[in-house]
């Protein structure tokens, strides 16, 4: 993200204007992505030190960390063997007691930099205390000087550092750089001219809770600093309260940032786009939902509002200006097996009503087949057409020459309301370039989170501005939501449909797998079916087991029950064969890799059994789990896990307490970062410094409200 401050502000200056950075040091300022004084100076602190009090070396606790002061009494290299890796063992003296610090890999500088007499701060845990050993402490060297009073007798920063420069450089070129340059903070603008109202009487300190709870403890009144201020504070606090306003502070201006980013992209949509006419008149609803075979839920009944009113917009109000309606923008989060699918066919009929083509876009082949089967079947009967687009398969050509239908589609009209139109899925394939699809009205996407933001955008582009519905199971915690999906109305399907059995989860380790495959057998006894999932498709060095290895092992053990074989690897054909002896019940248990996580839906399998639980992401544990407890029976996931460390045994704990798709979610936000938790595919995540999206949603809320009344109170805010 680019900070709010702009291009030609002296900040923006290289950070060799700062006094002591040279070319070498320049490179060395590169690596840590530092090219510009501002850069230089919101280069935040990886931690901070206590330097106004230090502890006496004979006052250190084993194992807890502390800074302490001391001169070099002793030093030298010691080979405990000919030919062995040589240590270097140092020993500091305060007047209260010696500190033994050891460095298991002696580099040449050494003797030189911890010469006798010389006078060091140093930080790290003590792993004895008779003697008092340290190893591998970070050390400083103490140089009284003039400049002494920034590094010590105070809070100081550890900023990230890189080879070749020590903290105490850090510290220093950061220091001369708030001297010379911190007063070019300047308070952050929306757009060209905007200022946020936030230092105003009107607005409340929009710090959050927690800030004010912090300061209320450290005795003090919560404020709200400049950002100039905050820059200063972040380096060098007075207390270390000031360390998490100052952070709020800046997190703050870059949600600001973001939003306005996010919400003039929605305001340049709305002034562009104009909604099509894809209401509907109930003739293709109205049997569809006789047949069935199930009444929808409340929530998705009061979802489909919510889209009927989007997508029904009446071209004739357009007269009234600017009041435009634009077209739908709708994000439908629904846990697994919420029944989201059956809300996308209700959108897609009262598009295909109004004789416009509808575009369904899933991640996966295995789940555009699924989908294709589904809705050939609901919607043959009606007369729709439904094509299909993979990368491997192809039910249909486009005709690049439809210029009726292309006019049509520009002018806003449909061709002839009694045309039958048509329903197309696919998987990105559907989308490569070059490909228009005819009158679009509509483009669903299923499983979003399996896309990246950036394709979500390309893809409304390549129709007329049809109407778009993206679904995503992944319950997106309020704060990656507000982020990612700042500019999509959002609407919950919170209700599973009833007449569902229980889903119970279990954690057990790798001895208990023998009455684990007992109770499997007893289920497939019983009728019902069964996933068995591993991490990997081959077993390689890291020791997780691989579902090619296993498939040989687990037919012999499972025999006579038929095991069907799913990963990555195999062609779509097999895939597909594979998942239709399943589905059919040829096949009672289906091995496979985390691709069976999204989408698919055999309501007879109610035994999910993960080995190596540990290696996978907590969110998609729930997406695994998400495929059995579809049917009326009672369901079983039991996650198998060896992991011996408290927090791994305490993530899959919580999948074993809840089965709300929102709570998991934010742990494995807090737990792996947004990164992980949206995938690899995920692009667009923020680039954020101060600002923390597992955290800050009380920022957040603050940026979106701040900017909202900058964008409503003045139009001529906005680019457009
Ligand atoms: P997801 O939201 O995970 O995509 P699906 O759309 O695959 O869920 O629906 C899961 C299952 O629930 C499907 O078998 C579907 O037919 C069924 N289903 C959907 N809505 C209802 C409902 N209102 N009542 C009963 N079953 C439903
Ligand atoms: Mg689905």
């Amino acid at each position: 993200m680019s900070p709010p401050d702009n291009a030609n502000s002296p900040l923006a200056a290289p950070v060799s204007d700062v006094w002591g950075v040279g070319e070498e040091r320049a490179k060395l300022l590169a690596r840590l992505n530092i090219n510009t004084v501002e850069d230089l100076l919101l280069h935040k602190p990886r931690r901070y030190e206590e330097r106004r009090k230090f502890l006496p070396i004979r006052e250190m606790k084993l194992k807890e960390a502390a800074t302490v002061r001391g001169t070099i009494v002793a030093a030298g290299v010691k080979r405990f063997r000919k030919g062995a890796r040589a240590m270097f063992e140092c020993v500091f003296d305060d007047g209260t007691a010696h500190l033994h610090c050891r460095w298991w890999q002696a580099q040449p500088w050494m003797e030189d930099w911890y010469a006798v007499g010389r006078e060091f701060l140093i930080f790290g845990k003590p792993d004895s205390l008779k003697p008092r050993n340290m190893d591998h402490p970070e050390t400083e060297l103490v140089e009284p000087g003039e400049d002494e009073f920034i590094h010590v007798n105070r809070i100081v920063p550890i900023h990230p550092l890189t080879d070749g420069l020590t903290a105490r450089v850090v510290r220093i070129l950061v220091w001369r750089a708030l001297e010379k340059f911190e007063n070019e903070f300047e308070e952050p603008k929306v757009g060209q001219t905007g200022r946020l109202p936030w230092l105003t009487q009107s607005v409340q300190n929009p710090l959050s809770a927690r800030a004010s709870a912090l300061a209320g403890q450290a005795g003090r009144l919560p404020y709200f600093p400049s950002r100039a201020n905050a820059v200063h504070m972040i380096h060098f606090p007075n207390e270390m309260i000031d360390v998490e306003i100052a952070r709020q502070r800046l997190a703050l201006d870059e949600f600001v940032e973001l939003q306005f980013q996010i919400q003039s992209r929605r305001k340049k949509f709305e002034a562009v786009a104009k909604a099509l006419p894809c209401g509907g008149d109930n003739r293709l609803m109205k049997p569809f939902l006789a047949e069935l075979g199930f009444k929808l839920t409340a929530a998705q009944t009061s979802v489909l509002r919510d889209i009927r009113a989007d997508m029904g917009g009446q071209p004739s109000l357009k007269t009234f200006g600017s009041a435009s309606a634009h077209p739908m923008r709708r994000l439908l989060q629904g846990d697994v097996g919420s029944g989201k699918t059956a809300v996308a066919a209700c959108a897609a009929l009262m598009t295909l009503e109004s004789g416009f083509n509808v575009a369904l876009m899933a991640p996966t082949e295995i789940l555009a087949e699924q989908h294709f089967r589904n809705f050939q079947k609901w919607f043959g009967p009606l007369g729709v057409k439904v094509e299909m687009q993979t990368g491997s398969k192809k039910t249909f050509n486009i005709q690049h020459s439809t210029s009726n239908v292309e006019r049509a589609t520009r002018s806003g009209q449909s061709t002839t309301n009694n045309q039958l139109s048509t329903l197309f899925i696919g998987t990105h394939a559907l989308f490569t370039a070059g490909f228009e699809l005819p009158k679009l009205g509509l483009v669903i996407i299923d499983e979003q989170h399996k896309f990246g933001v950036a394709q979500r955008e390309t893809l409304v582009r390549k129709g007329n501005y049809p109407h778009l519905l993206v679904m995503t199971a992944t319950p997106i915690p309020r704060t990656l939501g507000l982020t990612l999906y700042g500019d999509l109305d959002v609407s919950v399907i919170d209700e599973l449909p009833g007449g569902r059995g229980a889903i119970k989860t279990f954690v057990r380790p790798a001895d208990k797998l023998p009455k684990v495959w007992d109770f499997i057998r007893e289920k497939l006894s019983a009728g019902r079916q069964a996933y068995v999932v591993y991490p990997r498709v081959e077993e390689n060095a890291d020791g997780l087991k691989a579902v090619t290895k296993e498939f040989e092992h687990l037919k012999k053990l499972l025999a006579p029950f038929k095991v069907g074989l799913l990963h990555g690897r195999l062609k779509s054909a097999e895939k597909e064969a594979v998942m239709a002896d399943f589905r059919a019940n040829r096949h009672q248990v289906l091995l496979a890799t985390s691709l069976i996580e999204v989408g698919v839906d055999v309501p007879n399998a109610t035994v999910m059994l993960i080995e190596n639980a540990e290696a996978f992401g907590l969110a998609q544990l729930h997406q695994l789990r998400g495929r059995i407890g579809r049917g009326a029976h009672e369901s079983y996931c039991i996650l198998i896990s060896d992991a011996k460390t408290p927090d791994s045994i305490g993530r899959l704990k919580i999948l074993a307490e809840t089965n709300d798709g929102f709570k998991i979610a934010e742990a494995d936000l807090r737990l792996r970062g947004p990164g992980e938790l949206l995938g690899q595919e995920q692009s667009g995540l923020p680039n954020l410094r101060f600002g923390d999206l597992a955290e800050d949603l009380d920022l957040i809320r603050q940026a979106r409200e701040l900017v909202k009344k900058s964008v409503e109170g003045g139009r001529d805010l906005l680019p457009v």
